[in-house]
């Protein structure tokens, strides 16, 4: 529909970022647009306040402008996963493949103060869905409930949806 295409079109391809041959989807042009912004965020609005969602945990770092903002609309709690040894206080932590190495993820112990919290993922973009499949993986090791996991860009190609499955259902926004 209309507004999805003024979204999809709201986002900059950046070629050769952050290595040669990748092609970067650049979400910052759509921040700085208020209507594109505006209209994302009403999207998700919408979408997600009949899910009794009790917290929305977003993925660093870009997961945090949209989750933060998601959370504010809906009158919850906001809860950061963080690349590992940037959080305070005693975290779990998950680990999981790159291409060449490996990365961790990790949330507090007691992120989630509610008993049985209903948990919101969210980040920007699902690629192989590493980082999600890590992000899930935390939420249910404090034994909280992850409801949905949401993106707002799904790069299909690379099926990163399909291990998240087992989690979780997955909703993105634009499918690319
Ligand atoms: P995955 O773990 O392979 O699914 O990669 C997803 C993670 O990498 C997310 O946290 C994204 O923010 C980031 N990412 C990968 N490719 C892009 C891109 O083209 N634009 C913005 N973020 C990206």
């Amino acid at each position: 529909d209309i507004d999805k295409k003024y979204l999809l079109d709201s986002i900059r391809d950046v070629k050769d970022f952050p290595k040669p041959g990748i092609v970067f989807k650049d979400i910052t042009t759509l921040l700085n647009n208020k209507d594109a912004y505006k209209f994302l965020i009403d999207h998700l609005e919408q979408r997600y306040k009949s899910y009794d969602l009790d917290y929305i945990a977003g993925i660093d770092s870009r997961g945090f402008i949209f989750g933060a903002a998601l959370a504010d609309r809906l009158g919850i709690g906001f809860v950061p996963i963080r690349k590992v040894g940037k959080l305070p206080a005693a975290t779990v932590c998950e680990k999981y493949e790159l291409e060449y190495g490996f990365d961790q993820i990790e949330i507090h112990l007691d992120a989630f103060p509610k008993k049985d919290a209903r948990v919101l993922v969210i980040d920007d973009l699902i690629a192989t869905g590493g980082t999600a499949n890590a992000a899930a993986k935390l939420v249910k090791d404090i034994n909280a409930n992850l409801v949905e996991m949401c993106f707002l860009i799904h790069l299909t190609f690379l099926d990163g949806a399909e291990k998240l499955k087992e989690h979780a259902p997955v909703y993105s926004v634009l499918e690319i």
